[in-house]
């Protein structure tokens, strides 16, 4: 800027200000970056600190830097999502559990790729909600105590329909989603129809 500066006049500092932002961008952007940089390092030291008392390295060290369902390395935990590996609970009490109630002795702390630990918890928090509903027996379906549920419920309230209404109001999910868990089958036990459909879903995902 060649002009002179009036550094009393408050419009012409800020124009001033903003062109010299604009002069610097390079600079500004990197300042901005290396400083979300450094303390995302920080907040995560923090975090991983309060979470297991400060054991987490010492767990991955134990479970030689590997995932202990898929073992997935840290490296590729790293590369793939960009992420460290995690430290699971093994007593399930690793979420909504205040920092003082969690067990961080090293016996239950184990090892997890992201992938991994997010599934589990997914497992752990239906288990929950549906309890002994998710449950299997050998028959040929999917949620067999669904089923039987579903028939008391249909003795109750005259028809399958009203029954399906209700489970899934119960259950949090779209009736939709009821139809689907009271047909649906293991694999293995797919009826002709569904296997027709399945190979005409795998034919169009191929080509
Ligand atoms: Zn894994
Ligand atoms: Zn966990």
């Amino acid at each position: 800027m060649s002009k002179k500066v009036n550094w009393k006049n408050k419009n012409e500092v800020n124009a001033w200000r903003r062109q010299y932002r604009r002069d610097n961008s390079e600079r500004f952007k990197k300042q901005a970056k290396d400083y979300h940089e450094n303390n995302k390092e920080k907040r995560k030291d923090i975090w991983s600190n309060s979470m297991f008392d400060g054991k987490k390295y010492d767990v991955l060290e134990r479970d030689n830097w590997q995932c202990q369902e898929c073992e997935m390395s840290q490296e590729k935990s790293i590369v793939l999502f960009n992420r460290e590996l995690s430290v699971h609970h093994i007593d399930e009490k690793g979420v909504n559990v205040s920092t003082k109630e969690k067990n961080n002795n090293m016996d239950n702390l184990i090892t997890m790729c992201m992938r991994c630990h997010k599934i589990l918890h997914m497992r752990l928090a239906q288990k929950e909600r549906f309890g002994d509903l998710l449950e299997q027996d050998d028959s040929e379906y999917r949620y067999p105590r669904i089923r039987e549920v579903l028939n008391e419920k249909k003795k109750k309230l005259g028809t399958i329909t009203k029954a399906k209404h209700e489970l899934a109001k119960e259950m949090g999910m779209s009736y939709w989603t009821m139809d689907h868990m009271h047909y649906e089958r293991k694999e293995g036990f797919l009826t002709e129809v569904e296997k027709r459909k399945r190979r005409n879903l795998n034919k169009e995902g191929s080509e």
